[in-house]
């Protein structure tokens, strides 16, 4: 697939590839360049559920946030 640098120096990631990585707004990622390669991928240690890179926990290989825990804590069951 072929984008444009748009005159601020973004490139959009297409939508699908943002669903298949389960990308959303706000999210990190780790850019890199590797042997002339511009390389991006979602940041290790990245929230699960909010996207803040400030994780605490992990559950099932996904990060958790200390709010989110809290938050995931307080849930009841019905
Ligand atoms: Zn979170």
């Amino acid at each position: 697939m072929i984008k444009r640098i748009d005159n601020l120096g973004r490139v959009v990631v297409p939508k699908g590839y943002r669903v298949m990585l389960g990308l959303k707004p706000g999210d990190a990622l780790d850019i890199q360049i590797d042997g002339g390669k511009l390389t991006m991928k979602p940041h290790k240690g990245t929230c699960a559920f909010c996207g803040k890179t400030e994780i605490c926990s992990a559950y099932m290989g996904k990060g958790l946030c200390a709010e989110c825990l809290k938050a995931i804590k307080s849930l009841q069951e019905p």
